[in-house]
């Protein structure tokens, strides 16, 4: 059965919407749809893009620059999130590519986006990436640790932060984990939560998230690692 991406986008807007609305009130706008095209065939993300889809998120830099790189032209209102662990070797190459960076998750790559952003004239808004769940195996900077690292960002580095991320444990209830890290978002004054995929989305919305990151709610699955 063919996937039609127009119909679940149209769907998967309604949902957010209608989660908004129960959460904020009519006069909110509504969260963001950031649309994760990690390793999906090109005829769905041009489907996406027909329908009118502009803000898309890549958690690998390389991948992204394939699918992307060309069809910046092309579409000039185009919004790309880097939404995974990143090698400070490549903050050049994502400074250069992205719009927003949701993972600064550690002072060393703290340090070297901030370099970056100042050798490329380029200010992007970033993410703190919070690993909730203290999960050994994540990335993101542990709970006990974000006020002093959001202080670190904004200080020493001039990082423009606008809000939190976080993935949490797949094996545990995650209204816990964003309610926490809407928490550690509302005592260090920072306006955006980037929280909920596709399998939760609607419930991190209920929990003030002004973002989310759908993959296979619009896409369908995706293609194995490495093909
Ligand atoms: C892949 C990915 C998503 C999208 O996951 P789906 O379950 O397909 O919606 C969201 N956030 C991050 C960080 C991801 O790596």
């Amino acid at each position: 059965m063919a996937i039609s991406i127009q119909e679940n986008l149209t769907i998967v807007h309604a949902s957010i919407e209608a989660a908004s609305g129960a959460a904020l009130g009519d006069d909110n706008t509504a969260p963001t749809l950031v649309a994760v095209s990690k390793r999906q065939p090109d005829d769905r993300i041009e489907a996406s893009l027909a329908a009118g889809q502009r803000v898309f998120g890549e958690n690998r830099v390389q991948e992204a620059t394939e699918r992307w790189g060309h069809r910046r032209a092309q579409y000039d209102d185009l919004i790309l999130h880097l939404i995974g662990p990143l090698q400070t070797n490549k903050a050049g190459e994502a400074v250069a590519l992205f719009d927003v960076i949701e993972v600064v998750d550690r002072p060393k790559l703290a340090k070297m986006l901030a370099a970056e952003m100042e050798k490329q004239g380029r200010r992007l808004p970033c993410y703190i990436q919070v690993n909730t769940g203290a999960e050994p195996q994540k990335a993101g900077i542990l709970p006990a640790d974000v006020d002093g690292f959001v202080a670190m960002c904004r200080d020493d580095y001039q990082l423009d932060i606008i809000g939190l991320m976080c993935i949490p444990p797949v094996d545990e209830e995650p209204a816990m984990h964003f309610a926490l890290l809407r928490e550690m978002a509302r005592r260090n004054n920072l306006e955006k939560l980037s929280m909920g995929m596709s399998g939760d989305y609607e419930e991190a919305i209920a929990f003030g998230a002004t973002s989310v990151r759908v993959g296979s709610a619009i896409f369908g699955a995706r293609n194995e690692p490495g093909k």
